[in-house]
């Protein structure tokens, strides 16, 4: 039977452990810290905690790390504090899967009493978690949409997150990946940046691009993983534009599936003439999937859609548009514009197990393709975040573990 009014257990007393985790200390001065005597966080009421086998870093990571230099970041992390001298350091890190080691009081077998026992969350189990925590009761969350909650609160950027040896989580926030730990159908390094593969998915999905053209702006991992989502997803003709280290990212994007692969370095000539050469049936391309967060990518984005098309913004723009013509690049042209937040909870999840766990897509040797080869220990934060910042890597992945 469902346990209707379950009250909180009492805590149990354990002696305290300590971890390792990078700390955001102060958001006036770029960079992380590498903490090593770190109170390990306490199983609340509800919750989960996990082992960290594997964390992925991403570009909200990159824009943490140079907080100093963004204004957005920081504001974006002192979004729910009270005031602007409230900010108190936290682990940063929102991708991860791990082995769970402890279920919080409050998750009893009682509420799961009729639950098939392979759908059951137990310790040792392989997990990942949806790191966007919702409030549960605005009305955005009482009709579907958590995912854009008023209230949510994102682990790793407002509440402590996982570049450490461990996570605590809402038990309803976690996602099985393999029972009793098994990490062969989904290999850790994978695990790990599923929440940017759900980013993608949750893209793709909403532009419906099933026998359309389709135009990706940004060649970044999430602009890479969409030319393959869209190609599986039945697009017709799918377009690729990229600014910085072109010739290895269109190498990816070729074997991925795209079909013109364009530089706009030095402006965005070839790109308009290619789709003027192709989409002879209308004025532009059906979707655009802006994925860059660049200014002049929301300039094409708008140029470059058929009336009547679709634009999704995924990309995050750190500043405000300067010029934009809303009137020719969206009222005459009757374009829908759709923002993209998170993935939404849960089916986007459902949707992207199922796409890892087919065979016949190969998404899983895809995404690897994504990921730097070498498995970074946290203490080599330094030159992992320079690596990628330079471009020499996409995205890449910690193993709290390595020494
Ligand atoms: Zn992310
Ligand atoms: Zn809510």
């Amino acid at each position: 039977m469902i346990q209707t009014a379950a009250q909180p257990d009492t805590p149990k007393e354990s002696p305290a452990k300590l971890m390792k985790c990078l700390i955001k200390e102060d958001l006036q001065k770029d960079g992380l810290s590498l903490k090593t005597d770190v109170r390990e966080p306490a199983v609340g009421y509800g919750e989960v905690k996990i082992r960290v086998l594997s964390t992925a870093v991403c570009g909200t990571d990159k824009s943490i790390y140079n907080s100093a230099r963004s204004e957005g970041i920081r504001k974006e992390m002192q979004r729910y504090l009270p005031g602007d001298n409230d900010y108190r350091p936290i682990i940063v890190g929102h991708e991860f899967c791990g082995i769970v080691e402890e279920i919080g009081p409050g998750v009893t077998a009682e509420h799961f009493a009729h639950a098939p026992s392979h759908l059951l969350i137990e310790p040792g189990d392989y997990v990942t978690a949806e790191m966007h925590l919702s409030c549960g009761h605005c009305s955005l969350c009482r009709t579907g949409n958590e995912h854009i909650c008023i209230n949510v609160k994102v682990k790793g950027v407002h509440l402590d997150g996982c570049f450490a040896q461990r996570v605590v989580v809402p038990y309803k926030n976690v996602i099985l990946l393999g029972k009793g730990g098994n990490t062969a159908d989904i290999p850790p390094r994978i695990g790990a940046m599923l929440d940017a593969f759900g980013n993608a998915v949750h893209t793709v999905q909403a532009a419906n691009v099933s026998g359309k053209s389709v135009a990706i702006l940004g060649a970044g991992p999430l602009g890479l993983m969409s030319v393959f989502l869209s190609r599986a997803f039945g697009a017709t003709r799918i377009y690729l534009t990229e600014a910085a280290d072109v010739e290895r990212r269109f190498a990816l994007a070729d074997d991925f599936g795209a079909d013109e692969c364009l530089d706009v370095s030095q402006g965005s000539g070839q790109l308009y003439r290619s789709i003027e050469k192709f989409e002879t049936g209308s004025n532009g391309v059906d979707v655009v999937l802006e994925m860059s967060g660049s200014l002049p990518a929301y300039q094409d984005a708008f140029k470059i859609v058929r009336n009547g098309g679709h634009v999704i913004l995924l990309g995050i723009a750190r500043e405000p548009l300067p010029k934009f013509d809303i009137a020719n690049g969206v009222i005459w042209k009757g374009v829908t514009v759709q923002g993209i937040f998170g993935r939404k909870m849960f089916s986007t999840w459902e949707t992207m197990l199922s796409l890892i766990k087919s065979d016949r897509l190969d998404l899983k040797n895809k995404l690897e393709k994504v990921l730097a080869k070498k498995l970074y220990g946290l203490h080599e934060y330094k030159e992992a975040f320079e690596t990628l910042s330079n471009g020499k890597e996409l995205k890449l992945v910690f193993s709290p573990e390595k020494n």
